[in-house]
């Protein structure tokens, strides 16, 4: 039995029950709506946190408009500094907080350590960062001028985060904006509010301890503070994930106003097996994909389009290991599959599976609520695959939930064809020992997703290369690679050491 109290205490957060946090300011009103934050684990209530109102929101953007000045003027690498420390303390406070996302989201524990590991990898990573942040020297057309680029900080950056993700969606977007001369405002999931108070409060205790003024990273509780951002002008990025629903609406509200949005939204993944594949290395890699974080992943595999040739082989392999899946609380180790985030979630997997019958799915490993004293938090429910054909309308669509979807193909033209064939473009695999397959897989009449893996799954991405998705997913790009430049501003400088002013294009202007 986790003694969350405990976890609760080590992160020094028992007793803080905030509406927004400006660092070490912890603020709220006594009166105002509270959220209480409910384990999926075991039902049970974990704490409460206050929302924030109008008042609350204009305290923190004062705050982080304030805090903008000082920060963006500090050298980069001094900011890569902080963010050193904050990963030397997130090294720390591993345990405890992976224990707690792993009990406020339902995560495996080994996933919520996985999670806080790769909150770590990109402080290690905007640290190297912040010695770089290239700009580009170019040749000017014109004599005895000189003309490069150079990255300026945006502002103040808006991150607003999914539930599934509850801490390491915040750091890729907080450790890259900060060492690129930002300050962070986040809105973080209602649904897991604890996470980011525990967050707040192990980056706020650096800032403290460097002597940092507070408004360099803020946090904002409830939903409306959402809209806020949108709408905001003094805000000019928004980096949203989420669902492709609520993106939409961000995305307009965003550009409406001309601000810069980076859109991290839903995925429909899948998994072409071909019949070349290693069969026992894909099941591993198919039923990890689908069933891990119990199909609540943005890169959960979705689809699989299997060769007709190995279908039946692979599909009977595939009945056998879910057989042998063991669904239970996700902080003991032994069990495979935790619950979903709520009972709303557990409504929206039972739908989809009714849909799914509706439009003539046939279901070979049958899903279903899970009732019982192990399952009484009533947000378990069993992993299930179905044979559906690639046009149905939930196919279509991505089900938050371990839905497996099996479709069987006959040439590779056509499987590529199936796997590009939805609304969303995230994440995508082949299985092949075929060095012609996997090729035209990755070319550019491949796969049409921001990750395109060969002999790997869906899910799992690392921080080194940049990530995101096309299409419904929104096209944004988070974490590694050069996915730095959305946070910064790119401006272009001509510097004329002539004694004459040529003009560019040969134009002459004689006074
Ligand atoms: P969600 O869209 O319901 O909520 C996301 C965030 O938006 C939450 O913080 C929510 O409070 C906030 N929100 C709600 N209304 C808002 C509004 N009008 N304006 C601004 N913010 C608003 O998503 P969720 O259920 O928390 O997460 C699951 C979804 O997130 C899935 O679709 C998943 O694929 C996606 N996701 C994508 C990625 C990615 O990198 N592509 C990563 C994780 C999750």
């Amino acid at each position: 039995q986790t003694n969350i109290n405990s976890v609760l205490k080590n992160l020094g957060i028992l007793d803080l029950n905030p509406a927004y946090s400006t660092g070490n300011t912890w603020g709220g009103k006594a009166n105002s709506v509270t959220i209480d934050s409910y384990s999926p684990v075991d039902g049970k209530k974990i704490a409460a946190v206050r929302v924030a109102d109008k008042e609350d929101y204009e305290t923190v953007l004062t705050q982080a408009e304030t805090a903008l000045i000082f920060w963006r003027n500090q050298p980069a690498p001094k900011r890569g500094d902080i963010v050193r420390q904050l990963g030397d303390a997130l090294r720390i406070h591993k345990e405890d907080l992976g224990t707690l996302v792993s009990y406020e989201m339902g995560k495996s524990l080994q996933e919520g350590l996985g999670e806080v590991q790769e909150m770590i990898d990109i402080c290690d990573f905007a640290v190297g960062l912040s010695r770089q942040l290239y700009g580009l020297t170019m040749h000017s057309e014109r004599p005895n001028h000189r003309m490069y680029e150079q990255w300026h900080p945006l502002g103040i950056v808006g991150i607003i985060s999914a539930f599934n993700f509850p801490v390491a969606v915040w750091s890729w977007n907080a450790a890259l904006a900060l060492v690129c001369g930002n300050v962070c405002v986040w809105k973080p999931s209602s649904k897991t509010p604890l996470c980011a108070v525990a967050c707040q409060h192990i980056l706020a205790r650096v800032l403290k301890q460097n002597e940092m003024p507070e408004g360099i990273s803020s946090l904002l509780i409830g939903n409306a503070t959402g809209d806020l951002i949108n709408n905001d002008k003094r805000i000019p990025l928004v980096s949203f994930t989420g669902s492709t629903r609520i993106g939409r609406k961000v995305s307009a509200a965003v550009a409406t106003r001309f601000g810069k949005s980076i859109l991290e939204l839903g995925g429909n993944n899948a998994i072409i097996i071909s019949k070349d594949a290693d069969l026992d290395m894909s099941i591993i890699g198919a039923v990890f994909g689908a069933v891990g974080t119990a199909g609540q992943r943005c890169t959960s595999t979705r689809r699989l389009i299997i060769h007709e040739d190995i279908y039946e082989s692979f599909k009977n392999k595939l009945v056998k290991a879910y057989g042998q899946l063991r669904i239970g609380d996700p902080l003991d180790q032994h069990n495979h599959v935790g619950p979903l985030i709520d009972k709303d979630a557990v409504d929206m997997y039972n739908q989809a599976i009714g849909k799914g019958k509706t439009e003539g799915a046939r279901f070979v490993v049958e899903g279903g609520t899970l009732t019982g004293d192990a399952y009484n938090s009533g947000c378990y429910v069993k992993p299930c695959v179905a044979e559906v054909e690639n046009h149905y309308e939930i196919v279509q669509e991505e089900t938050f939930a371990p839905i497996l979807y099996l479709i069987k193909y006959k040439t590779l033209d056509q499987a590529i064809a199936l796997q590009n064939s939805v609304p969303q473009g995230l994440s995508s695999a082949i299985m092949t020992l075929n060095l012609r397959e996997a090729e035209q897989f990755l070319s550019c009449a491949g796969s049409d997703c921001g990750i395109a893996n060969v002999n790997i799954g869906t899910s799992g991405a690392e921080i080194g290369g940049a990530f995101g998705g096309e299409k419904e997913t929104g096209g944004g790009r988070e974490s590694g690679s050069d996915a730095w430049k959305g946070y910064m501003r790119r401006q272009t400088n001509t510097i004329n050491y002539a004694a004459t002013l040529p003009l560019a294009q040969g134009i002459k202007f004689d006074l």
